[in-house]
């Protein structure tokens, strides 16, 4: 049984006439394990006695992504592929826009399960979709919220303020969305031959195959960004980096220092949906009291404090991204009081001004600074720390604050793994006081928040 917040009616109807399968168009949460949308399509097909397909598109001009992305998310899908057809569940792998490769299986289909996307092009894609369905069949279509723990509808209705006033609701509700996903066997197994008819642009059998540049290629995605050497995609790798955490880390997670690095790394797996945020929390909680009864030490604020990040910051951030409708627009995306400060700052004078070229060569006179982009833009990662760092020192190096955050916007999503999130968008407004308040007023920042490198080496051994 899934929680009823978590599934919205989109249409009802009836489906093809001689349905062939159920549908769900996987495109949010890239996982089998902690998806309740894939267990509620699993639900359905059992009860219409019929197999279910998976389907995914990959759109050659995804908005801002590259081969770095590309490579991640589809290290991710071939172990989706790869445990579905264990399960006698369908993948096809198409290559298309989402809303014409998932029109083309309309045809044949009950319904349509589709899981929750947050960002705005997201929810035009699934509006748009269930639109055109509208007009060649009568279809019943449900989305699904699987990649928060709280719904962002039912976590609140409207956008928050910062952490202390969602932190309460999240909490409040969190008891009744806390369960574990239970996923049933399908009854009827999948066949290929019930869409050889279809028209396809499959690239399953490379996928498969692990042919992740050939795939690339054909693709034509930008590749002037690499994929990292340091991380690699899926679930299984998810897992493995969360254990290495758990074991090595977590006990020291309440430094925040940049040199030590006590994180998870999980934000590149959560982006894709390849872990769900619930199962990180769940499995922490497991190995908290395993390490509990065993007798070892456990580290409660730290565990409170990673606990404080994955679930209250990042559903925080989910709840800027769905409620506001200008996240990515520099006029749009903070409170008046910041605007306010940043226009009586305007004029002030900049010791340093880069341009985005040197920035991307990391070519500024701040050493740490310097590292932090390389590392970016080497291995798709920052850590924490640094990001704010970074970004507030954009603010700081250009000559005016719209061209500073369009400039961090643009960097940031070009080079995280984790880029084009809404822990992203959320992030970058937050160095332009978003989810922030008034500090000491200062040349350039105004009454934004600021930071230094003497704040580094003061509290750091950098
Ligand atoms: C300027 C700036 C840009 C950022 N850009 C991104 C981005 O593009 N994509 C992205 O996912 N995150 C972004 N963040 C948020 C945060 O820095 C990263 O999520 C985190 O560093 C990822 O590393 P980790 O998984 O090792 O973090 P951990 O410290 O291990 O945290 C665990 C998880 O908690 C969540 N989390 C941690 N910090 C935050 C935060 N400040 N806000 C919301 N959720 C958080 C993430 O899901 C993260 O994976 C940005 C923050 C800032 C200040």
């Amino acid at each position: 049984m899934i929680e009823e917040g978590r599934i919205e009616v989109y249409s009802y109807g009836e489906g093809a006439q001689h349905s062939k399968y159920v549908l769900y168009w996987m495109q949010q949460a890239q996982r089998v394990s902690y998806n309740h949308a894939l267990n509620y399509a699993i639900d359905q097909a059992n009860e219409y006695d019929l197999p279910l397909l998976v389907v995914f598109c990959v759109t050659p001009n995804y908005v801002g992504a590259n081969a770095r992305h590309y490579h991640f998310m589809l290290e991710g899908l071939a172990e989706v592929a790869d445990t579905l057809k264990e399960k006698g569940i369908g993948f096809v792998l198409e290559k298309s826009h989402p809303v014409e490769g998932v029109l083309k299986y309309i045809k044949d289909a009950k319904m349509l399960v589709m899981d929750k996307g947050y960002l705005r092009h997201q929810r035009q894609w699934r509006e748009e979709l269930v639109q055109q369905i509208k007009e060649v069949v009568s279809m019943t279509a449900i989305e699904i919220d699987t990649d928060l723990i709280v719904p962002v509808t039912i976590a609140s209705e409207k956008v928050e303020h910062a952490a202390r006033t969602i932190r309460p609701k999240l909490w409040r509700l969190y008891p009744n969305y806390d369960h574990q996903p239970i996923q049933d066997k399908v009854k009827k197994k999948w066949k290929i031959s019930l869409i050889k008819n279809i028209d396809r642009c499959d690239m399953t059998e490379d996928l498969i195959r692990q042919d992740y540049q050939g795939l690339i290629d054909s693709l034509g995605v930008d590749e002037s960004v690499k994929p990292s050497k340091k991380y690699q995609g899926g679930y299984s790798k998810a897992i493995e980096t969360l254990e290495e955490f758990f074991e090595a880390k977590l006990n020291k997670y309440k430094d925040p220092s940049p040199v030590t690095r006590n994180t998870s790394r999980m934000g590149m797996y959560l982006h894709f949906g390849q872990i769900s945020s619930l199962e990180i929390l769940k499995r922490l909680y497991k190995y908290v009291s395993e390490q509990k009864s065993a007798g070892n030490y456990i580290d409660q604020e730290s565990v409170d404090g990673f606990i404080e990040q994955v679930f209250v910051r990042r559903e925080l951030a989910y709840n800027y991204v769905y409620y506001t409708q200008g996240y990515d627009q520099f006029d749009k995306m903070t409170d008046g009081w910041a605007y306010q400060t940043m226009a009586m700052h305007r004029d002030d004078e900049r010791e340093h001004i880069y341009t985005l070229e040197e920035l991307i060569k990391c070519n500024t006179h701040d050493p740490y600074w310097n590292d932090a982009m390389r590392e970016m833009v080497e291995t798709g990662y920052m850590h924490n720390y640094m990001r704010m760092y970074w970004c507030k020192k954009i603010l700081e190096w250009s000559p005016s604050y719209q061209e500073a955050y369009e400039h961090a916007i643009y960097l940031n999503n070009r080079y995280f793994i984790d880029g084009r999130d809404p822990n992203g968008y959320t992030g970058v407004a937050w160095c332009f006081g978003k989810h922030d308040h008034g500090w000491k007023e200062r040349p350039i920042f105004g009454k934004l928040r600021y930071m230094n490198a003497n704040g580094l080496k003061r509290k750091f051994k950098m």
